[in-house]
């Protein structure tokens, strides 16, 4: 039988682990974001090493509890979340999470978060970010692309050169995206984001200089290749100069 000092000792190396291996922040606010998504700001994580376009991996199940890992839910409780925006000096973080119709743990946590709650999750990752130097910055993704475009449209510097095309169910699921005005709208009504005609349509359609750019692609993944294939394929970019990030797609759990 372990005393109450031993089960102190034991939480405080678990603690002291758990802060070796992640960030642990605290949520402050949750509001709800324009369509199905929802803005949550986590608190008390400065000094993170972050650029735009930027990714963490958040643990949507305490893997703090017994119950998590008894119940095998430790191996699914993965979700990657692009952040909105980062203040490293007040230590605040912004997630902005789809709230779309299947309901998995990312959708379910997101749902359930309030503020109190203590979020865990790793460094900022990825290589999805603005490539300084470009000729001009192609964006074109779905709701979920608008968050880490809404980080980069951020920080593009004003006399940079910014075309896109953002596609979203309607006009109320806009994001309020830094440059809207620069950027196509589309608005897909009922249809799925997945395989999405419309969004390479649109950015087939877009009047672009003949020298290629920097595109940034991101969102479903299949249409994220469709407009991937276009822009290689038919206005002959090189690949490198097609940045592509795939988020969801049906039928998958978790994209990394
Ligand atoms: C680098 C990266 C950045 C990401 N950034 C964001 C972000 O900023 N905001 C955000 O909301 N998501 C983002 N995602 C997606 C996110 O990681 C989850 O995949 C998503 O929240 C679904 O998780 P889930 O557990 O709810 O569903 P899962 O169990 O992972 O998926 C179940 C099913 O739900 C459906 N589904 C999943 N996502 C969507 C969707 N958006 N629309 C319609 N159907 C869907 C699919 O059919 C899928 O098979 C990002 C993914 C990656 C890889």
């Amino acid at each position: 039988m372990m005393s109450a000092e031993q089960r102190a000792q034991g939480r405080r190396v678990r603690e002291r682990l758990l802060d070796l291996m992640f960030v642990r922040g605290r949520i402050e606010d949750v509001r709800p974001a324009p369509g199905r998504m929802r803005w949550i700001r986590v608190g008390g994580v400065p000094g993170l090493d972050w650029t735009p376009g930027q990714q963490v991996r958040v643990h949507v199940a305490d893997i703090t509890s017994a119950r998590t890992w008894v119940s095998g839910a430790v191996r699914n409780a993965l979700r990657t979340y692009s952040v909105w925006e980062y203040d490293a000096s007040a230590g605040v973080l912004e997630l902005c999470v789809m709230d779309h119709g299947e309901g998995g743990p990312g959708a379910r946590w997101a749902r359930a978060a309030r503020p109190g709650q203590e979020v865990v999750f790793g460094r900022p990752e990825g290589a999805f970010g603005l490539r300084p130097g470009a000729a001009f910055h192609l964006f074109a993704g779905e709701e979920t692309a608008s968050v880490p475009f809404g980080a980069m449209l951020r920080a593009t510097p004003p006399d940079a050169a910014v075309h896109g095309v953002i596609e979203v169910s309607g006009p109320a699921d806009r994001l309020p995206l830094p440059r809207a005005g620069e950027l196509t709208w589309r608005h897909r009504g009922g249809a799925s984001a997945a395989s999405s005609a419309t969004l390479v349509a649109a950015v087939r359609d877009l009047d672009l200089p003949a020298e290629p750019g920097i595109a940034y692609v991101a969102g479903e993944a299949r249409t994220v290749q469709a407009v991937s294939a276009h822009l290689v394929g038919d206005r002959g970019w090189p690949r490198g100069s097609v940045l592509v990030k795939p988020f969801w797609t049906p039928g998958k759990r978790g994209m990394e």
